[in-house]
């Protein structure tokens, strides 16, 4: 069974998934890169705490400094948790402590964006308490499927209801380019799938939600978007079959940001 991660991680760069499975290398993360993924870590946890620190919102009259601070609160403990949290992935990471200082400082700013979108909420819904973190949140975070019918195995971000739709969010925490990366596009087609089989529902869209600019952009699952996932499924089956090393095309974007740019032998 394929995991959904490794189907993203070929469409990013087939050769970033032949040096990680096939030769076993360890990606080499510059200063930049363990700042983002720290960066990460913070995000991420926001993103599924972010229920719980709008369950405590009980007054009406709630002022927008008294909401970032209940996010500030939470950004503070956060912060002392990461190390515990992602041992594994910080392992090498020698100062964890300076970076999570540093990230959550440029963090505490995006919050602000938060703090504002649940005011506005507030004010014209009434909501709060349980109801508010129902409307500004998801309905599942870090969701494991899997379809022995589609050979497919991941682990949604959030999933939202909408309308009664069931609708996959892909978290993404990095600076965002202009448009979705089609690797993210056929990440989210494949967790559409995989919902619409354990779900017997219709997924017709999803949303990239990119967390340092408070922005969701929507990705439509067609028939079109569909095709392409099953095809690049089997060509990732028969690569990893095959062990052979794919040719690619160094890619400034991507190569900026990927782990093995020292190891790299890409033209
Ligand atoms: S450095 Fe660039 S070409 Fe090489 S594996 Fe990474 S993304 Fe692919």
């Amino acid at each position: 069974m394929l995991t959904v991660s490794k189907l993203r991680r070929y469409a990013f760069c087939p050769l970033l998934l032949y040096l990680d499975e096939t030769l076993h290398l360890e990606p080499e993360p510059s200063y930049e890169q363990w700042y983002g993924r720290v960066g990460h870590c913070i995000r991420y946890e926001l993103s599924l705490r972010n229920h719980k620190v709008l369950r405590e919102v009980k007054d009406p009259k709630i002022s927008l400094s008294g909401l970032n601070t209940l996010f500030l609160i939470e950004l503070e403990n956060i912060k002392q948790e990461v190390p515990f949290i992602y041992k594994d992935e910080l392992l090498a990471l020698t100062d964890v402590e300076i970076m999570l200082e540093q990230a959550a400082k440029e963090i505490s700013l995006e919050l602000e964006g938060l703090a504002r979108r649940a005011r506005s909420v507030i004010r014209e819904t009434c909501l709060l308490g349980d109801e508010l973190a129902g409307a500004l949140t998801p309905w599942k975070a870090e969701f494991p499927i899997r379809s022995k019918k589609l050979g497919l195995s991941g682990r949604l971000d959030k999933i939202e209801k909408r309308d009664g739709r069931l609708i996959p969010v892909e978290i993404k925490t990095g600076r965002p380019a202009p448009y979705v990366w089609d690797s993210d596009k056929l990440q989210l087609a494949a967790y559409a799938m995989l919902l619409e089989e354990r779900f017997d529902v219709s997924v017709p869209y999803g949303f990239v939600e990119y967390t340092r600019i408070n922005e969701k952009r929507p990705v439509i699952i067609d028939g079109k978007s569909r095709r392409d996932l099953l095809a690049l499924k089997k060509e990732v089956e028969e690569f990893l079959e095959s062990g052979e090393k794919p040719m690619v095309e160094r890619n400034k974007n991507k190569c900026r940001k990927c782990g093995f740019k020292g190891v790299c032998s890409a033209d």
